[in-house]
């Protein structure tokens, strides 16, 4: 049994997430126009969209505040999003919910989004 969605590109799967922030739609382009993505797909419980892509050991998983699996250039292997809510402290909400695993080591992800042991 899968749950696991796939879109013909980043653009559909995006609309799927209508309360994005719009504000961090153009980065999202902007991060990911040079990647040569073979697939697009949610996780059974969409808390992100992630990117398979050519040649890569890892995907790219992309939240409503930031893009994981890609550089900064100051050394992180995430990029946050103009508006996120990393910081915003909606911990308690929906705090008992189980996450998506993460894309690169599987355990559940916190409510954050980010990997704490991979990013
Ligand atoms: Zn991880």
């Amino acid at each position: 049994m899968s749950t696991r969605q796939t879109y013909s590109s980043i653009d559909s799967a995006l609309s799927t997430f209508p309360w994005w922030p719009k504000a961090n739609l153009e980065r999202i382009h902007e991060l990911t126009s040079g990647l040569s993505i073979t697939e697009v797909y949610t996780p059974p419980r969409r808390s992100y969209i992630g990117l398979v892509v050519e040649g890569a050991t890892r995907i790219v998983s992309i939240s409503s505040g930031f893009v994981a699996g890609v550089q900064d250039g100051r050394g992180n292997n995430w990029v946050a999003l103009p508006v996120n809510a990393l910081r915003d402290g909606d911990a308690a909400k929906g705090r008992d919910q189980p996450m998506d695993p993460c894309p690169i080591c599987s355990i559940g992800l916190p409510k954050s989004g980010l990997c704490g042991n991979c990013f």
